[in-house]
């Protein structure tokens, strides 16, 4: 599998330029390129070809499963650094967690002082 990036900027805001068709000959050599191996998290590798000035990416979305792909270097995934990575589960849990807990001694406080006015009304044995 071989994809085109030409674009500097384009393939820093992750765009697939893969799709550009390639139906002449047509500046194919047009300016030295280099070659960059990725590897995706369920093993697909493939390669992706940029012009020499392009700074590389640290990852490109895998064509064949669409998961994150990290770039080899000498067949070795590079270390990603600054990706936003980290679950939001567990600050959603927090929220969730102090809620439940709020509404629970709420309600547990209206139990509470609708017993305490019922068996003031002594209709607690109705
Ligand atoms: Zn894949």
């Amino acid at each position: 599998m071989l994809l085109v990036g030409l674009c500097m900027a384009e393939s820093m805001r992750g765009m697939r330029l893969g799709s550009q068709s390639l139906e002449s000959d047509r500046g194919v050599e047009l300016a030295s390129r280099q070659n960059c191996d990725f590897r995706c998290q369920v093993g697909h590798t493939f390669t992706v070809v940029f012009s020499s000035e392009a700074e590389l990416p640290q990852t490109w979305e895998c064509s064949e499963c669409g998961s994150i792909a990290i770039r080899l270097e000498n067949g070795v995934e590079i270390e990603v650094v600054g990706l936003e990575m980290e679950e939001k589960r567990s600050h959603y849990d927090m929220v969730l967690e102090r809620r439940t807990r709020e509404e629970l001694e709420e309600l547990l406080a209206e139990v509470l002082a609708e017993m305490r006015e019922r068996r003031s009304r002594g209709r607690l044995t109705a």
